[in-house]
């Protein structure tokens, strides 16, 4: 299997690309510690596509590919999951594996029981989030890196969310699962729908009354994953595995 890089630029600039560049640590390393030569084949994801690129040319700052034909490149999924902050050292590791599992886009939301500290600290922490979504993307082979919008306040996430499915993941909701709501909306929607579909996972002290209202003001429905209280990040794990298996099944 051919190595996998992620362009850092490209040209044209919008469209399909034929040119396309790595610079920073990805050209230092193929440069330095791959020692790449003009000429050599990798696989090169640029603006969304995924090519065959030659090596143009080799410098620790700039590796230059001519970018060949275009391979089949795997779609995300289409989930946009809104994250409820919580403690930053789990927040990485679900941001991590929800891009492996091929999550489309993440909100990090504000949500009342997010802690104070953390809540301040967020904002700055998203270039941090993003920067671990794009190593986690060239890790896992994607073709592209999910987006991972700036914090959020849940209303104003709820207010902009366009999905038609919304699930809320609720440790109060006891009788719908996941894997329920999602077989009745599936078998609702025309065969040709791609269904866009909105997971919310909720913070370490759970989503007060209020904000499970404001949920079902928006049309979300609380689903459970069981009667286990999971971590915040084992549900969003959990929730996105089945879902991802339902939505390609
Ligand atoms: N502090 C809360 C409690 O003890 O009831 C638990 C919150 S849990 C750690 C964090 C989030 O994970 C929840 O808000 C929910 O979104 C999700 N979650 C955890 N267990 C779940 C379950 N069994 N079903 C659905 N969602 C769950």
């Amino acid at each position: 299997m051919r190595r996998r890089w992620i362009a850092d630029t490209w040209s044209p600039p919008t469209g399909h690309p034929t040119h396309a560049a790595l610079t920073g640590e990805q050209a230092a390393h193929l440069a330095r510690v791959l020692r790449a030569t003009p000429g050599q084949i990798f696989d090169v994801v640029a603006n969304g596509f995924l090519h065959r690129g030659e090596v143009t040319s080799v410098a620790e700052s700039e590796v230059r590919f001519l970018l060949h034909e275009e391979l089949e490149a795997d779609a995300a999924l289409p989930i946009h999951l809104l994250l409820a902050v919580f403690k930053f050292d789990r927040m990485e590791w679900a941001i991590e594996k929800a891009t492996e599992l091929g999550v489309a886009g993440i909100t990090p939301i504000l949500a009342r029981r997010t802690e104070k500290h953390l809540a301040l600290a967020a904002p700055k922490r998203a270039e941090r989030w993003r920067r671990i979504a794009l190593q986690a993307a060239k890790q896992s082979r994607r073709t592209d890196i999910p987006e991972i919008l700036a914090p959020t306040p849940l209303a104003a996430a709820l207010q902009r969310e366009t999905a038609p499915l919304r699930i809320l993941l609720s440790e109060t909701e006891r009788s719908l699962t996941l894997a329920a709501a999602l077989n009745t909306a599936l078998n609702q929607q025309p065969a040709t729908d791609n269904l866009q579909l909105a997971l919310a996972i909720g913070p370490e002290g759970g989503w007060t009354p209020e904000e499970i209202s404001l949920f079902t003001q928006h049309n979300w429905t609380p689903v459970t994953l069981g009667p286990r209280i999971l971590r915040a990040e084992t549900a969003a794990i959990a929730a996105i595995a089945i879902a991802a298996a339902r939505l390609s099944g």
